[in-house]
């Protein structure tokens, strides 16, 4: 580990990275080889994917909460269905096709960096029951062993806004808050001496049920459109004419 990485996971908040990309190269290596939780009897096996491939200048840090069973065979973060998903919101939101395998536009990260298996009739990425079929959440261990690894990455990427999938990650970053009023409503993410703002939306894989109710679906809407705003994605309306009026579609 060189030194500036074992600085930064000892106090990331106080150590000033001098080169920010060469720090998260050694950081994501570091990562990689990472086995903190089989040692601490919290995982059978470690297959950390380092998520950090996004560039340190990125625009969204985007977490979510753990690798799914393949997560460590893909060169990018989110190829499956979930990225499927994620890329129809991002679109939404006015940005590119793809917008979260864009090393400019973000970086991909999450709560702990190694598949934590499947549910046993437990809960999936929203939290909710998934009978089984999700994956299982991390637990408190896993989540503390891995935190280290977020908050240096806190110090490291300098983005105009945080975006949040899922309970878990919300819960861990903002504070244990029903998705329903945290969904549609911009938070602050206090980290690295900086106030980011955060823009939460639930995850994107299939399992979640969160995005079935209408009511739930007008706060995703409001919540794509605010991360827009932030990012200044969004179309803009047609320009207003010098006497006020908006311009007619029909000649009078
Ligand atoms: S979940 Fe994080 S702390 Fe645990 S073994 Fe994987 S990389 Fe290491």
């Amino acid at each position: 580990m060189t030194n500036d990485v074992s600085r930064l996971l000892a106090d990331p908040y106080e150590t000033p990275a001098r080169d920010r990309a060469a720090t998260m190269a050694a950081l994501q290596g570091h990562i990689f080889s990472c086995a903190r939780c089989v040692r601490a009897g919290a995982l059978e096996v470690a297959r950390p994917i380092t998520r950090g491939k996004g560039s340190v200048d990125a625009r969204m840090l985007v977490v979510g909460q753990a690798p799914g069973a393949t997560g460590h065979l893909h060169d990018k973060p989110f190829s499956g269905m979930a990225g499927r998903t994620l890329n129809l919101w991002f679109q939404r939101a006015g940005l590119p096709p793809w917008a979260h395998h864009d090393p400019a536009l973000a970086f991909v990260t999450a709560i702990t960096r190694c598949f934590p298996g499947k549910a046993n009739g437990g809960r999936g990425a929203d939290g909710r029951q998934t009978g089984g079929k999700g994956d299982r959440m991390p637990s408190g261990s896993e989540i503390l062993l891995c935190q280290p690894y977020l908050e240096a990455e806190f110090a490291l990427v300098c983005p105009e806004v945080v975006v949040i999938l899922g309970r878990l990650a919300a819960t861990r970053l903002i504070g244990p808050e029903p998705l329903g009023e945290l969904i549609g409503t911009v938070r602050q993410v206090e980290r690295a001496g900086r106030s980011i703002p955060a823009v939460t939306l639930p995850h994107p894989s299939g399992i979640s049920r969160w995005l079935n109710l209408p009511a739930n679906r007008d706060r995703h809407d409001i919540a794509l459109r605010q991360l827009g705003e932030i990012l200044g994605t969004l179309p803009s309306d047609p320009p207003v004419p010098a006497d006020g009026m908006k311009p007619s579609a029909v000649a009078d």
